[in-house]
């Protein structure tokens, strides 16, 4: 069995996914050769790596967006990790990037069900929440006519009411309701001209959170303007890596980690270690450019931005991330990192953070528990960081 070692780091990336079709898992290491692995393909595929992959960069490419983690085992150099737990990874290609899981079990027959098990649940709650499948229960709920309560299943209650929670913290910075303004900005960067005033009009009109009514006792929900329509791209990986990391612990498994490339559920530490290291990347595209380097267990992390996902318009830079105001792109260069107890929080956190701008979005986030951000800009060649209050205490031991 291979020891532990400061070797090459494993980077791990997608095609294009973008509409969750599922495509072969792309594995990339520098150093193949010294590594034992193998790829299995059943249903889906999966790749295994055992006691070998000391650094891994599992880096956001499938829908562009930039976070870049580095996940290792902190301290792990010194102290080989227990004789009887053998650490695993999975990988599985799902709403539109890859999702890994990487734990630590007795045994592979056991890691690859468990693995397996937590995929599953995955693409369950894609099919659930998925923009693109026109038979997915979020766009049968959008096609039901509107000003009538819809029950709708408790995954999806949950998600609308993560999302109108923060909806309300943030004054609408993050509306699940921008579906049409997502729609119109998918086309707008196909086409690389910007919206009518007519376009943006339009799609706007059908975009106001406060339209999404929840009702807690009944298990409905319901929509009050015509041509609504919800978008859950700024919430559902980070509740898909919490829900995968439950399996995982349903099944006895607590030292391990579920990465939606930029989102990522943690769970207990691996064994002997004081928590997963992860790497912040800086808001620059360079891949392996690390800026701060996090030990975190029992908790989630998040980073959104545009270094990878824009469009560049008449020489402006627009965002995949949408001001709700204007409906359009945000074109301010941010991006933020989140820590907060799960990482359905710290999915739509970073997404907010990035529309709130510094000053408003630290505010926020220093509202809430256990929660920190670490916010980096660029104006120009001027790049500049804000971390929230408490967030050395926090990222370091949450
Ligand atoms: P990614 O999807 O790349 O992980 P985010 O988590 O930041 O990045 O989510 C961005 C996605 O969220 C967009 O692609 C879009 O589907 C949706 N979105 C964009 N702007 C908003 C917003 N203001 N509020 C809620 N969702 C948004
Ligand atoms: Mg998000």
């Amino acid at each position: 069995m291979a020891g532990p070692r400061a070797g090459p780091f494993l980077l791990i990336g997608t095609n294009d996914l973008v509409g969750g079709s599922k495509s072969e898992t792309e594995v990339r290491n520098p150093k193949q050769s010294q590594r034992k692995s193998s790829l299995k393909t059943s249903t889906q595929e999966f790749t295994r790596e055992r006691h070998i992959a000391w650094e891994l960069v599992v880096q956001k490419c499938a829908t562009g967006l930039f976070l870049l983690a580095i996940v290792f085992l902190a301290g792990c150099r010194s102290t080989p990790p227990e004789p009887s737990l053998n650490r695993y990874e999975f990988r599985h290609p799902a709403m539109g990037t890859l999702f890994t899981v990487t734990l630590y079990a007795p045994e592979e027959i056991g890691a690859q069900e468990a693995a397996n098990a937590a995929f599953r649940r995955v693409d369950a709650l894609e099919d659930m929440m998925s923009d693109y499948q026109a038979d997915s229960e979020l766009l049968r709920f959008c096609d039901q006519p509107f000003g009538r309560p819809v029950p709708v299943s408790p995954d999806l209650f949950t998600v609308f009411q993560r999302a109108q929670t923060i909806s309300e913290r943030s004054w609408g910075a993050f509306d699940v309701t921008i579906g049409p303004c997502v729609r119109l900005w998918r086309f707008t960067r196909k086409r690389k001209v910007l919206p009518s005033p007519v376009e943006l009009a339009s799609a706007k009109n059908a975009v106001d959170y406060r339209k999404l009514r929840l009702d807690s006792k009944a298990h409905t929900a319901m929509l009050l303007a015509p041509n609504m329509r919800l978008d859950l791209g700024g919430i559902a990986k980070g509740y898909a890596a919490d829900e995968a990391l439950k399996v995982l612990n349903g099944r006895g498994i607590d030292c391990c980690l579920v990465a939606a490339s930029g989102d990522i559920a943690i769970g207990n530490p691996p064994p002997d270690q004081k928590g997963w290291k992860i790497g912040i990347a800086t808001i620059d595209a360079h891949a392996n450019d690390v800026t701060r380097n996090l030990v975190l267990h029992n908790c989630g992390i998040s980073t959104s931005g545009d270094t990878e996902q824009f469009v560049e318009i008449d020489g402006v830079r627009y965002s995949h991330i949408l001001d709700p105001q204007t409906c359009l792109g945000l074109t301010n260069r941010i991006q933020s990192t989140i820590v907060a107890p799960d990482a359905t929080a710290t999915d739509v956190l970073a997404t907010t953070v990035c529309v709130l701008g510094v000053t408003q979005g630290l505010a926020l986030v220093e509202s809430f528990p256990r929660t920190a951000a670490l916010i980096l800009t660029k104006e120009g060649e001027r790049k500049q960081s804000f971390a929230s209050k408490g967030f050395e205490k926090i990222a370091l031991a949450p």
